[in-house]
């Protein structure tokens, strides 16, 4: 049934122009229910979706699309939204959709508790639900990782046509230049940014784990990357010659960011909203949360698991995740002037 009707849903989607959804299931009727907007991957999320109906009895419909394509759906749809919350990756893009007014405070002592304040919107529209740390990888035949130590010094000279990074057009480097810019001021993050760029070995990639695959290849030495792409391929084979190294350790900690969601401004149930994204910031929820796409849980309290435990401790930078928002304009320019494509 579920298939069916996605199908019929695809299909009517198409005939009107709209980009590729997916759409999950209409409740039986009179049953509790609560409509998520995603840009997560249906495999990531929908096996917790699917244990909190059996627990509460609330049934999850969500709608899975591009991040960019959901927010315009929210602004479009404005009080005729049937969604309650909405759900992506980088704080970037929370903070986008809060700006547009799309979203709306979740003062919640539960939240507050679980998720760390930096993790979190200053006005509490929006919480992360799983960290990401943005950091460096390397091949250790080519890399004695003595030789690592910081985003900034990867705009050294000594790393002239062995560096590859993916393209400044994704979001995930748009909020690490911000960052940069909040520690270093703007003049001496255009300074980085076009260290990095004199040091490329080759064009930006369009994705991290094209980025990962050229320093396995030898195109480049090293790399700047989301940590689960490279989880991904050691999980894939435990051999993969490629390692990853803790940015940032004597300075202002490694780049993390979030995957995490907010209470639409029109959510027609703000209050099961609320409860759901309570349960994913839940001792319950977060292992799996977290361990689904190979991420750090965003709780504390949370051990993480498998090859991403292997990795040890890190110190992370505790700077507020509103200024990768903040900032994101100031940072596209920046890389923009700075010839990064
Ligand atoms: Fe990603």
């Amino acid at each position: 049934m579920r298939l069916v009707v996605s199908v019929l849903l695809l299909v009517a989607l198409a005939a009107c122009g709209e980009p590729p959804a997916n759409e999950s299931t209409a409740p039986e009727s009179g049953q509790a229910r609560v409509v998520v907007y995603t840009s997560r991957q249906p495999y990531l999320i929908e096996p917790l979706f699917e244990r909190y109906t059996a627990k509460t009895g609330v049934s999850v419909d969500f709608t899975s699309d591009n991040e960019a394509s959901l927010i315009e759906r929210l602004a479009a749809e404005g009080s005729r939204t049937q969604a309650d919350l909405f759900m992506t990756v980088d704080a970037g893009n929370l903070w986008h959709a809060a700006e547009r007014g799309l979203l709306q405070p979740a003062a919640s002592d539960r939240l507050k508790q679980r998720i760390p304040a930096t993790l979190a919107d200053t006005d509490d529209q929006w919480y992360g639900l799983s960290v990401r740390a943005r950091t460096i990888v390397f091949h250790p035949d080519r890399v004695d990782p003595g030789e690592l130590s910081s985003y900034e010094d990867l705009a050294d000279e000594r790393w002239s046509g062995r560096l590859c990074l993916r393209t400044s057009r994704k979001v995930y480097n748009q909020s690490l230049v911000a960052l940069l810019i909040e520690h270093h001021g703007e003049e001496r993050a255009e300074e980085i940014v076009r260290g990095w760029v004199a040091n490329l070995a080759t064009n930006p990639y369009s994705s991290d784990t094209q980025t990962i695959e050229a320093v396995a290849a030898g195109q480049c030495d090293v790399a700047i990357v989301n940590s689960y792409y490279l989880g991904r391929l050691l999980a894939e084979g435990p051999d993969y010659p490629v390692e990853l190294f803790w940015a940032n350790q004597d300075t202002s900690g490694v780049h993390v960011n979030i995957s995490g969601a907010g209470i639409t401004r029109h959510a027609p149930r703000p209050d099961q909203a609320r409860a759901l994204l309570e349960w994913l910031a839940s001792e319950e929820a977060q292992g799996e949360f977290a361990e689904r796409n190979l991420e750090f849980p965003a709780n504390p309290d949370i051990e993480p698991q498998g090859v991403v435990a292997a990795w040890g401790d890190y110190r992370a930078d505790d700077t507020p995740l509103t200024v990768a928002g903040e900032r994101q304009a100031q940072a596209v320019r920046l890389m923009d002037r700075a010839g990064y494509r």
